[in-house]
């Protein structure tokens, strides 16, 4: 079938494979060199494989300069992937087919509410009446799935068993952007599997997506992934390190103290090192996931 030659899945077997997933919007800051590592010597310790994906769907936000800048630092922290780079503003096929996917099981709907409706409760949910219409709107409008009332459960290999119920998170939430853009809950599902992912690892802000994305999974007919969701970084002033915050990028000037920084986060305990090669020759062997604080959830 089209759609299943062009998502893969058929990568299950018992290989790790993992995966980091940065938005090109700007530098790596400490916070997401802590995604990074830990996503990396996840793999890498039990030797897997890592992916390397731009998540460069947002286009007016990302751009080629703040790829290139992060692939500099990558490389400078002595980080290697396997495979090309990986971009999502590629894969816009495969998002199609899996949005069609969906439609013919009746789980979409198009929703017309404006950003200001919207805004009303606080939440990105639709102000409701969308989900009943008949007819498909003319005009501007994003496309909704639907979610039920049943628990999403999981076990973070971090952050231990999770329960999530996408209605109270939201509700049906929006898979393609009025703006015509794929939103990132289907990107990142739909990518994940094509690239045979069997284990997500990244940070703690994420973890209340995770339900959506298991539901979107299971309506796909995807296999399930492993997930672990890292320690946020934080700045002085107790805001979470991001773009919006201004966080000093990374690998830049003192990458082998960036990189141990980042162990510090992580829970590890390593003795110092000398140069960036022998860092990842130590990290690799000395890399124990049980010491990962567990995140506040
Ligand atoms: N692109 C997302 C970010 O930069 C990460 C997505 C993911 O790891 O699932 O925050």
């Amino acid at each position: 079938m089209r759609y299943t030659a062009r998502l893969g899945n058929m990568n299950s077997h018992l290989a790790v494979i993992g995966r980091f997933a940065p938005s090109p919007t700007g530098a790596l800051h400490a916070g997401s060199l802590v995604a990074a590592l830990g996503s990396c010597l996840s793999a890498r310790s039990r030797a897997g494989r890592w992916l390397l994906r731009m998540e460069d769907l947002d286009t007016p936000r990302c751009s080629p300069a703040a790829e290139a800048t992060i692939l500099r630092q990558l490389e400078r922290l002595g980080f290697t992937w396997d495979g090309p780079v990986i971009r999502q503003s590629e894969r816009l096929d495969a998002y199609h087919d899996a949005l069609q996917m969906l439609r013919n099981g009746g789980w979409t709907y198009a929703c017309t509410c404006s950003r200001r409706e919207r805004a009303q409760d606080g939440t990105d949910s639709c102000c409701g009446g969308c989900s009943e219409r008949a007819l498909a709107p003319s005009g501007r409008h994003s496309v909704r799935v639907r979610v039920d009332d049943r628990p999403i459960t999981f076990a973070d290999r971090y952050c231990g068993m999770q329960q999530q119920v996408p209605r109270q998170c939201g509700g049906d939430f929006v898979i393609l952007r009025a703006d015509g853009y794929f939103a990132y809950q289907l990107a990142v599902v739909v990518d994940d599997a094509a690239s045979g992912i069997t284990e997500v690892v990244r940070g703690a802000d994420l973890l209340d997506s995770t339900g959506r994305q298991i539901h979107l999974q299971r309506l796909l007919g995807l296999p399930p992934v492993r997930y672990g969701h890292l320690p946020l970084v934080y700045n002085t002033l107790g805001q979470k390190l991001s773009k919006q915050t201004r966080a000093a990028p990374v690998g830049e000037h003192d990458p082998l103290t960036d990189l141990q920084q980042a162990m510090v986060a992580l829970g590890q305990t390593m003795e110092p090192v000398g140069s960036v090669e022998a860092f990842w020759r130590r990290a690799v062997e000395i890399w124990d996931e049980s010491r990962i604080p567990s995140s506040p959830v």
